[in-house]
């Protein structure tokens, strides 16, 4: 059976990840979380106590602490820099509030990019970001974009919060996911845009499973032609 390239690009809280996740899993090809990754180069650059801006030193800290990704006896992915588990750090606030200006470093993206194409290389993928339509994988037979209100976006962050037992303030959220999309979207290289040839699809009230139905569809239809 031929196996394709699907890149879901949008927003912060979008819902990415968890669809991409499940479509990779049906699909039986590999997930790539690229948020995973510049958060990783985030996590290096605060542990080491760099300026966020020092982007020769952060890449020379990507080259000594590789980023890997393995599986956990459950079978969940495990995010590694060097020989430490960031699975969980990287997705503190402290990470999440810098990695928007980690990211918009080209040196930064220039490496991460080059990862992130070696990757697809090994056949049918799943990979979810800001620029993968664009950038990354640009010959992708299915592009994805989704968005959200920020009012819903916020709101699902807020769950997913409580259910880990984290204490947030929901305008607090509004305001820090406004300010990453407006970051993300307004830097000089590889902006978070949708790809022309990207489907757009609004989840504000629109279920997991309707996103999962919407894009599964979709690939059907690439597939069986
Ligand atoms: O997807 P996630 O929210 O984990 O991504 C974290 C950050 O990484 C984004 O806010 C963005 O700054 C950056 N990113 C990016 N390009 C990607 C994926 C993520 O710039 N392909």
């Amino acid at each position: 059976m031929k196996s394709i390239q699907i890149a879901i690009d949008g927003p912060a809280s979008s819902g990415k990840s968890t669809v991409a996740k499940i479509i990779a899993k049906n699909l039986g090809y590999t997930y790539l979380d690229t948020g995973a990754m510049y958060r990783s180069a985030t996590f290096l650059a605060l542990r080491h106590g760099l300026t966020m801006t020092d982007e020769q030193a952060i890449v020379a800290l990507l080259e000594e602490y590789p980023i890997r990704f393995d599986r956990s006896h459950t079978g969940e992915q495990l995010v590694f820099v060097g020989e430490t588990d960031v699975t969980l750090p990287i997705r503190d606030n402290e990470v999440t509030n810098n990695v928007s200006v980690v990211a918009a470093l080209p040196l930064v993206r220039e490496k991460l990019v080059a990862m992130q194409q070696e990757i697809a290389r090994s056949g049918g993928i799943v990979m979810d970001g800001r620029d993968i339509g664009t950038v990354v994988l640009p010959h992708a037979e299915l592009k994805i974009f989704l968005i959200a209100s920020v009012e819903e976006r916020a709101l699902r962050r807020y769950k997913e919060n409580q259910e880990k037992g984290i204490e947030t303030d929901l305008d607090t959220l509004k305001e820090e996911i406004a300010a990453r999309d407006y970051k993300d979207s307004n830097r000089a290289v590889s902006p978070l845009k949708a790809a022309e040839d990207a489907i757009t699809f609004d989840t504000t009230g629109v279920t997991i499973d309707g996103v999962v139905d919407f894009i599964s569809k979709k690939t059907k239809e690439i597939l069986d032609k």
